[in-house]
């Protein structure tokens, strides 16, 4: 394992941002990563794992030992007639094993199709998308801790999903390193196609009993039309999450601003479209600089070029505060902020 000093992330998160690791290690084998915690504890650095950058902002110089893992292996642990449980390495790519797993007959992700990332960091902000979240297929989560590097294997309730969250992202923030995820899947079609998006693009191909392979081209299909591809125009997809707030808050909101979409979500709670809210504070298609909201997708922070995360942060916070200004309703940043 070679570890660079001083190295460049501006190719490594999908905002294109500019910034600098103090440490970067490219892990291939799961045991060069006790080597690499080792390292970084002789110098007195923290560990900050990092996938395909596609759900950060950097910024500045990030004092760590940044590990991009790049371990590959998807085994069959075991199957039956009804099921298989997979372990996928944590450097394997989403997309790609989404595509794969349809491929074999192993169903279930198919919502989940075009995500970016690492399969390693999908279990962090229990991914989501179209109806789907990760949680109801994770069987468990292997790693390693960062202070001792032992081995930690947890189950997926221990794993405190929630939307777009998990216990990664709260009491095991910042400890451990993902290095594999097991995922029940299923052995016969399970189609979940109601999500209204979703529903109308079938609908609009003459589909009335959709296979698996109908839901992924549908999904890969809406992605391709709606959400701007981060090669051409750097973003971190959804900057800002869904914010869900109890009933009787969302029933006195939604008789203020008719028109505004609730979504229940649990039996007292409902969640509100970010974006509805972004969008009505007149923020769609504004551009500051370097940075603006796509004129497309109002939750879309994109950087044309030549933009830095406190720019990009800048921006998240005037929309944040205009939102709350209007609504009341305070928006949570998804991606995680690193660096100075
Ligand atoms: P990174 O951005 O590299 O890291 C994210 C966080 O996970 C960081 O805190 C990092 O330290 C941590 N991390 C990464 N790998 C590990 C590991 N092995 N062990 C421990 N911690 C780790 N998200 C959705 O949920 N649904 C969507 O539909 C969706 N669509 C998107 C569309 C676009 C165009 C973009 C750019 C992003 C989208 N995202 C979506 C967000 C993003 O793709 C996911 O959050 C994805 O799981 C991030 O993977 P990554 O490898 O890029 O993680
Ligand atoms: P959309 O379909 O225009 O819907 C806007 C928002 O409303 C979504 O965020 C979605 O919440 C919510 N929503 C819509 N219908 C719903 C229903 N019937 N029940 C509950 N919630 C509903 O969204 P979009 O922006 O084009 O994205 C499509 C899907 O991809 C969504 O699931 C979205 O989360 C996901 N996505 C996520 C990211 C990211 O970076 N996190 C980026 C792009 C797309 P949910 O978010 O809970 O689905």
């Amino acid at each position: 394992m070679h570890i660079r000093s001083a190295e460049p992330l501006q190719d490594r998160n999908t905002l294109a941002l500019p910034a600098t690791a103090e440490a970067l290690a490219v892990v291939h084998r799961e045991e060069d990563l006790r080597e690499a915690f080792a390292w970084a504890a002789a110098g007195q650095l923290p560990v900050l794992p990092l996938g395909s950058g596609s759900n950060v902002v950097l910024s500045g110089r990030l004092n760590a030992l940044v590990v991009c893992l790049a371990t590959t292996g998807r085994e069959i642990i075991r199957q039956g007639d009804e099921s298989i449980v997979l372990g996928v390495a944590a450097g394997e790519e989403w997309h790609p094993l989404v595509e794969w797993c349809l491929d074999h007959g192993y169903f279930g992700l198919e919502n989940l199709a075009l995500i970016p990332g690492t399969v390693g960091a999908a279990p962090i902000q229990n991914i989501g998308a179209y109806g789907v979240e990760l949680h109801s297929f994770v069987e468990r989560v292997h790693a390693l801790r960062i202070d001792t590097g032992e081995p930690l294997v947890l189950s997926a309730q221990e794993c405190e999903f929630a939307y777009r969250d998990s216990v990664f992202k709260h009491r095991l923030r910042d400890t451990l390193v993902i290095t594999r995820v097991e995922l029940r899947l299923s052995r016969r079609p399970d189609v979940r196609a109601d999500y209204p998006a979703l529903a109308r693009s079938l609908d609009h191909s003459g589909i009335t009993a959709p296979t698996p392979r109908d839901v992924f081209d549908a999904v890969v299909g809406i992605r391709v039309k709606r959400l701007p591809d981060p090669a051409s125009e750097p973003n971190a997809g959804s900057f800002f999450k869904n914010p869900r707030l109890p009933m009787a808050a969302v029933r006195e909101l939604a008789l203020r601003f008719p028109g505004l979409p609730v979504y229940p979500h649990g039996s007292d709670e409902a969640k509100l479209p970010a974006a509805w809210m972004i969008e009505h504070c007149g923020w769609k298609g504004y551009r500051e600089g370097a940075v603006g909201i796509h004129p497309q997708h109002a939750l879309v922070i994109v950087n044309y070029g030549g933009g830095d995360g406190n720019a990009v942060l800048a921006l998240a916070d005037k929309i944040a505060h205009s939102v709350f200004g209007r609504f009341g309703v305070a928006l949570e940043i998804e991606p995680r902020i690193y660096g100075q």
